[in-house]
């Protein structure tokens, strides 16, 4: 029996636990994780970073051009974002790019370049890729789709401790506020919207530990890594 390589898409809204059961389940299989939340937030910085107007299309596409975005695997071993060659890993996830990277996500230059590059990043297969369009849009072919949702208030309290780990204190009520925010802009938008894809599978958070949420993408994944000979 052989194992071949998949790909993994994992969709869902904000603060679900996508990324932490994702990099797991990457690290176990020896798959690649892609990060493409990171890559809509680093977009994000450099437009705030350098005033980039999004209502101005040509402004928008001058700055994408200025943009390198690429990750690398650090010390910690655990995978970094990088902008144009500075790992920018922790600014991203600062509040200033929380509140404003679903607006930039909006637009449709910005999800162009990105899918373009995630499609490039996940050819060879043997990736998890977590993010909002990805078992609908960037690998609608993907051969495991999954689609994690969790209560809301569980889901601030997560993001919460989060942040304090990395030791930003923000009120709970203003971690509610943006993730509401954004699973809102990210639902509504016209541009490749977050929703489930038909051949998803739906992983509810609420009730289970990180542990349970990894256990049950590996046996899934490994079924469909199977190939009897
Ligand atoms: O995954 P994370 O919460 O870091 O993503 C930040 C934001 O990036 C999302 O709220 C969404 O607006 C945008 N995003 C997206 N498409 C993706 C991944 C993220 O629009 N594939």
């Amino acid at each position: 029996m052989n194992l071949r390589k998949i790909v993994i898409a994992i969709d869902g809204y904000s603060a679900c636990g996508k990324s932490t059961t994702a990099k797991e389940v990457a690290a176990i299989l020896g798959f690649r994780y892609i990060d493409t939340g990171a890559m809509y937030r680093a977009v994000t910085l450099y437009f705030i970073d350098h005033h980039v107007a999004l209502t101005n299309p040509k402004e928008v596409n001058r700055a994408l051009q200025q943009i390198n975005i690429s990750f690398k695997v650090t010390k910690n071993n655990t995978s970094e974002t990088f902008l144009n060659g500075l790992n920018v890993e922790k600014d991203i996830r600062k509040m200033r790019v929380s509140e404003n990277v679903s607006q930039v996500s909006t637009l449709k230059e910005v999800r162009v370049a990105m899918v373009e590059q995630q499609r490039r990043m996940g050819k060879e297969k043997g990736v998890v890729m977590d993010g909002r369009d990805i078992g609908t849009v960037v690998f609608p072919q993907a051969e495991l789709k999954l689609f994690m949702t969790a209560d809301m208030l569980v889901r601030a309290f997560r993001r919460q401790r989060e942040l304090l780990d990395r030791n930003q204190l923000v009120d709970l009520d203003d971690v509610m506020d943006n993730i509401l925010q954004r699973d809102k802009i990210d639902t509504t938008r016209t541009e490749s919207p977050l929703r489930k894809a038909d051949d998803a599978i739906v992983i509810d958070t609420t009730h289970i530990s990180i542990d349970e949420q990894v256990d049950e993408v590996i046996r899934l994944a490994l079924s469909h890594m199977m190939v009897i000979r």
